[in-house]
């Protein structure tokens, strides 16, 4: 993060180290921090809530229209995911603006929050404890225990989960005709762009985790080469219609036509520029398909 944001946050009263933060935040203790591939940003807040409350707080949140945000309600707290399409600090703005919305709430709901041990909802005065690499939060001794068996539960679901490879690979294709779309349409304007393919990975991935399609090195390496291979795919397809175009033209075969082109050297630097950029910005697909999986390791 930038000095500048990095003063802010200091100024919130937070604790802040590399791309990660914590602290107290409007009464409430917070935590945040982004992947080592730095595609996603996680946020908790941390309280405790009967099942009502908690009900009532997701309601109000399943319809919210964030962008890229994704989150669950855990036994003590909420966690949110938030996809980093333009900057790192954009979206720890961003990250705030929803923490607002969501505290507010919590407010309204006369939710516990700081000084009240998430997990049991009785005072709690002792150290902080980390729960994670940057997950970190005031709970009694005794409470650690409740949230050590979550974890093996959601561990458990996980482990449980069928891997579903014929299904990946659909939704991998899915994802991979979005990538072709995206990308034809922006070149129709003039762009090669990384969007078309992280589109296309973001596509497959959600509807992997909708369809309870586990979240492995298989699924996410079909997703991949899926991903890649349409990315390629597209860059063909524009090409093509420069093809066609000559072989309408010249009245040329497809042959002569291809030889043609491939004999003008600034045809060939254009073209070997273009595969090298795609191949790059797949690069970006791949980093979040990876971070995607280690969140899902990690549980
Ligand atoms: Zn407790």
């Amino acid at each position: 993060m930038n000095k500048k944001l990095r003063q802010q946050l200091l100024d919130l009263g937070l604790n802040v180290k590399n791309n990660e933060f914590e602290g107290i935040y409007k009464d409430y203790e917070i935590s945040a921090g982004s992947s080592i591939a730095s595609t996603t940003l996680k946020c908790y807040i941390f309280f405790n809530a009967t099942d009502e409350q908690k009900q009532d707080l997701y309601n109000d949140l399943v319809h919210a229209p964030y962008k890229n945000f994704s989150f669950s309600i855990t036994p003590f707290g909420i966690e949110f995911t938030l996809i980093i399409m333009l900057s790192f600090n954009s979206t720890v703005k961003y990250a705030f603006t929803i923490m607002d919305n969501i505290i507010n709430t919590l407010d309204e709901l006369h939710i516990k929050g700081k000084g009240y041990c998430p997990v049991c909802g009785e005072s709690v005065a002792e150290e902080k404890t980390y729960l994670g690499k940057f997950i970190c939060c005031t709970v009694h001794k005794e409470c650690l225990n409740t949230i050590e068996q979550e974890n093996l539960r959601q561990k458990e679901e996980y482990d449980n989960i069928p891997r579903n490879a014929n299904k990946a690979i659909i939704f991998s294709l899915v994802g991979g005709l979005v990538t072709i779309v995206i990308a034809f349409v922006l070149s129709l304007i003039g762009f090669i762009s990384s969007w078309s393919s992280l589109a296309g990975a973001i596509t497959a991935i959600s509807l992997i985790k909708r369809n309870n399609v586990k979240i492995d090195k298989t699924n996410i390496t079909i997703v991949n080469i899926f991903i890649i291979a349409a990315s390629l795919i597209s860059l063909l397809l524009i090409y093509s219609i420069s093809i066609l175009t000559l072989i309408n033209n010249e009245l040329i075969t497809f042959m002569e036509a291809i030889e043609i082109l491939f004999e003008d050297k600034e045809f060939v630097g254009l073209f070997i520029r273009d595969v090298s950029i795609t191949l790059g910005f797949s690069l970006f697909s791949i980093l979040y398909t990876i971070s995607v999986y280690n969140q899902y390791k990690r549980k």
